[in-house]
């Protein structure tokens, strides 16, 4: 070991399993010099540190997750508590929540959650006026339709026996 603080040997010693002279493992004193203890030592406070970091991370965020909690629900009471006073009917609270992240998401300018958030502009419409000759191949199945598809301009059959326009986007994660 090569330390200018530490002396060679100052009678140190750690705890280890060796073999006997039968093989078995056994318990033993091991003489240490100072600079291996020093550094187990100081191994050990490290892990520690790391554990309790992560312990102080995990708590940190679980804090932070119950404090929004405590918030959401106050805020929800404050809302009844106004409402009922304006002689309304408040709405329940996932109501409540639904709209408090849709109101929080557009003053932060994030685009709302939506549960057709692909379909949204995707509409069927005719292709012409005239069904007879304003009739394309479908996209899908390649029979004559005279319907396509507003955004993808893509026509696709779209009847209660061939429903192709769904089917399509679908497929194409539309
Ligand atoms: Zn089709
Ligand atoms: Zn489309």
């Amino acid at each position: 070991m090569c330390s200018t603080l530490h002396s060679a040997h100052a009678g140190d010693t750690v705890q280890g399993r060796v073999r006997d002279a039968d093989g078995h493992l056994v318990l033993k004193d091991i003489r240490v010099p100072p600079t291996v203890k020093e550094y187990n030592r100081y191994v050990f406070y490290d892990q520690q540190y790391i554990m309790l970091f992560e312990m102080n991370k995990i708590c940190v965020s679980m804090f932070l997750h119950l404090s929004l909690q405590i918030a959401i629900v106050n805020a929800f009471l404050i809302y009844k508590h106004i409402t009922k006073g304006k002689g309304e009917v408040p709405m329940h609270q996932k109501a409540f929540r639904e709209t408090l992240i849709e109101e929080l998401a557009v003053a932060a300018d994030i685009p709302a959650p939506s549960s057709t958030p692909h379909r949204a502009h995707h509409k069927p419409v005719h292709i012409s006026g005239d069904n007879t000759t304003g009739r394309l191949s479908c996209r899908h199945c390649h029979a004559k339709t005279p319907v396509k598809c507003s955004s993808c301009d893509v026509p696709l059959c779209f009847l209660p026996s061939r429903d192709c326009y769904n089917e399509w986007h679908v497929a194409n994660n539309l």
